[in-house]
């Protein structure tokens, strides 16, 4: 059995050729310039080259590669791609060469061909996670030239239509493979002609049992649905007769697999699938869609929610219309479609609308390929409305991905949500270090800019640029992760190294003694495994970092009762009470910050701006006093040398600690009597101890009152400063810094 006619209007139009010069009838239809000698040239060479073989139909070859042919002569191809067709098989299958047809037919034709063997040669995967893999597979095979795809399509469009020649144990596994991996991508390629036929096709072979079923059920109620049709159709007439408006209007059913996929996912029976009758509506304008579309909902209701407006915003594949679903003639819901003729024209030939080879040397290569790839992402551009994006094309092969372009016009793949950053690292390692920022399609965006399909990205770079912690936040891929990772740890490693050998050639300095003498030797092996370290710099690190502290080499390297050499007592004195209090102090803050995600290294918190738990803090590498803690906007911070620098974190122990720090708050107030009052009860409200107090009063009757509280984190904070803010009188509170 035939698929039914009236799903496929390609398929409708064409009278099966019998010869070349049927083919050559059909291409001066569209292109009365065409070369069709060229065409007669490459149906003998094609026929020569088959001489003897046979289809399983027992027809000779030949009439494969005309068929092929003819159905891109019915997209209205290039005389180029309608040799490819005729010529796809000769290199796979016959004694023909590459060169051959490079000479009889040129560059481009070869590269068609070569395009067409490379796919036909391709093993796919039958899966549906793996179709985008196996359809990106093929878009990579043929990236030269989109027309490879189309011969492709159109070639095994022909195998779909004879398959029923075929084994059936092929015939179910070609037509899965159909199913997967051609009709989406004719779908995609927006060729709707195509992908309906193939679908079809894939449907009588893949499910024989439900497509003759529906093939009956169609049938059944053929005459019926005719008279329909008809009605509507008068309908419809009747309403626009008054109007200028010139139009078109096609009934039909919609094509067996669609009717299947609505049954199967909704659980329903071929009765109850409501709209299986769709009308389509052609007319001139933009302008006269809307009108339409008026006359229409004039006549019957439309269902809600069921409008879309396919022409303020396209489907992925450029496809443009109106969609409403109304009630129609005895309560049958019916879908309306309504374009212009040339939003059909794109909907049904989709990129073979575009193909504009015929005028000969405006595409060059390259611009062509270029070209190409943007329509591809375009179509995944274009969707603003990603329900029905999802409805349409569920197996969209860029589903997650995006594609953007180097300035070179090279396009790259990433996930969603992917940053300038991940484009740098996917270049290079040295790209991605030095990178400050990018030109978005010539725009400057920050690093965090997320690339959107079909973007010109180019690298900003800056010798002095390194990467920070803070890229992880937001890169995507794990190239740049694990690349930023790897780079922070080593350039905290180079610091601490450095400040580490530093420290200890000033410690061994002020005994007057030369640090690297004494590297050496049995006493200096056994303080490395006293401390468990692997070598010298391994020994600087963790100096650097504070975890060891250069006066234990001293002790143990230099022989016993070395003295300082000039001592200068002040300062050895402050040093050493300032070492003791960090020390001190250290014990008790143990494993309340983490530095560089160890919370066993010495740390000290700055006076300058008393950090709290839950503060955003950064911290300094100090002399002998491990890591001073700054909070991130602390002034005196910036200051520092930002070498220095570490990474680090209140622990998650911050909580258990319950240990208070002192923080500073200034108040401004209205010189009121009692708001003293008021304040200290809303710190011992939530507990909060005030160490100390001062109010001084200003002539234009204001207070400013001086608070040291102290306070477990800073949420307490927060909620004393809220507390504060209640108050009447109050004007403003703020933590102040030193
Ligand atoms: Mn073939």
């Amino acid at each position: 059995m035939a698929a039914p006619s009236l799903t496929t209007d390609l398929s409708q139009s064409t009278k099966p050729l019998k010869n070349v010069e049927d083919l050559c009838e059909r291409i001066k239809l569209y292109d009365p310039q065409a070369d069709l000698n060229l065409v007669r040239k490459a149906y003998l060479f094609s026929e020569k080259a088959h001489e003897g073989q046979f289809r399983r139909s027992g027809e000779a070859y030949i009439f494969h590669p005309l068929s092929v042919a003819g159905i891109l002569a019915e997209l209205r191809l290039d005389v180029e791609s309608i040799i490819t067709g005729l010529l796809h098989d000769t290199v796979e299958d016959t004694p023909a060469t590459l060169d051959d047809i490079k000479k009889e037919f040129g560059e481009t034709v070869a590269m068609l061909v070569d395009g067409v063997t490379k796919i036909s040669q391709m093993k796919f995967r039958n899966s549906v996670e793996k179709q985008g893999e196996n359809i990106r597979k093929m878009i990579v095979a043929m990236g030269k030239d989109v027309r490879v795809v189309l011969v492709k399509l159109a070639d095994r469009l022909h195998n779909m239509r004879t398959l029923h020649h075929m084994p059936y144990e092929k015939q179910s596994r070609i037509a899965l493979e159909t199913l997967e991996i051609y009709a989406p991508l004719a779908g995609r390629m927006g060729i709707n002609t195509l992908k309906i036929e193939l679908e079809d096709l894939c449907f009588r072979y893949y499910r024989p049992d439900m497509y003759y079923i529906l093939v009956q059920k169609v049938k059944k109620t053929e005459s019926e649905t005719n008279r329909y049709i008809d009605e509507v159709k008068r309908l419809i007439y009747e309403a626009m007769k008054k109007t200028e408006i010139k139009y078109e209007v096609y009934g039909r059913s919609k094509h067996l697999w669609s009717i299947y996929r609505k049954m199967t996912a909704r659980d329903i029976d071929f009765e109850q699938v409501f709209d299986v009758l769709a009308f389509r509506l052609l007319v001139g304008s933009v302008t006269e869609c809307y009108e339409v579309l008026g006359y229409i909902h004039s006549i019957w209701k439309p269902i809600p929610g069921r409008f879309k407006d396919f022409i303020a915003m396209p489907k992925a594949n450029n496809y443009q219309s109106l969609h409403t679903t109304v009630v129609g003639p005895g309560g049958e819901r019916i879908e309306i479609q309504i374009r212009t003729r040339e939003m059909h024209m794109i909907a049904e030939r989709g990129i073979a609308a575009h193909w504009k080879y015929k005028e000969k040397g405006v595409a060059d290569k390259t611009e062509a390929q270029a070209q190409w790839l943007r329509e591809l992402v375009n179509w995944h551009q274009n969707v603003r409305n990603p329900e029905e994006f999802l409805d349409t094309v569920k197996s969209d092969l860029f589903e997650s991905e995006i594609y953007v372009f180097t300035p070179n016009g090279d396009v790259r793949e990433f996930p969603e949500g992917a940053t300038p950053v991940d484009f740098a690292f996917s270049i290079h390692s040295d790209l991605g270090v030095k990178c400050v920022g990018a030109r978005i399609n010539g725009k400057m965006v920050p690093l965090k800019y997320r690339m959107q399909n079909g973007d010109t990205v180019e690298i900003m770079t800056n010798k002095t640029q390194v990467p920070s912690k803070d890229w992880l936040k937001f890169v995507v891929t794990s190239k740049a992760k694990s690349k930023i990772r790897q780079y922070v740890k080593e350039e905290q490693r180079k610091r601490s190294l450095i400040l580490g050998k530093d420290l200890v050639e000033k410690e061994f300095r002020k005994f007057g003694a030369n640090a690297s003498k004494h590297f050496q030797g049995d006493l200096f092996d056994q303080f490395l495994s006293d401390f468990g370290l692997g070598s010298i710099d391994e020994m600087y690190i963790k100096i650097g970092y504070g975890k060891l502290e250069p006066k234990h080499l001293v002790e143990r390297l230099l022989p016993k009762g070395t003295e300082i050499q000039n001592p200068k007592k002040e300062t050895e004195s402050f040093m050493d009470r300032m070492v003791r209090a960090a020390t001190n102090k250290v014990k008790k803050s143990k494993s309340l910050v983490s530095v560089d995600g160890m919370d066993d290294v010495l740390v000290h918190f700055a006076k300058c701006c008393s950090p709290i738990p839950g503060d955003s803090i950064v911290g300094f590498i100090s002399r002998g006093r491990g890591v001073t803690i700054h909070r991130s906007d602390c002034k005196k911070g910036f200051e520092l040398d930002q070498l220095r620098k570490v990474e680090v974190d209140w622990t998650r122990k911050q909580a258990e600690q319950g240990q208070e720090r002192n923080v500073k708050l200034k108040v401004l107030a209205q010189d009121v009597t009692g708001l003293l009052k008021l304040m200290s009860e809303a710190f011992s409200v939530h507990g909060i101890n005030i160490e100390s107090a001062q109010v001084r009063t200003t002539k234009d009757k204001k207070a400013i009152c001086h608070f040291e509280i102290s306070v477990r984190d800073a949420t307490q904070l927060s909620v004393a400063i809220l507390e504060l803010q209640k108050i009447r009188g109050i004007l403003g509170v703020e933590r102040v810094m030193s």
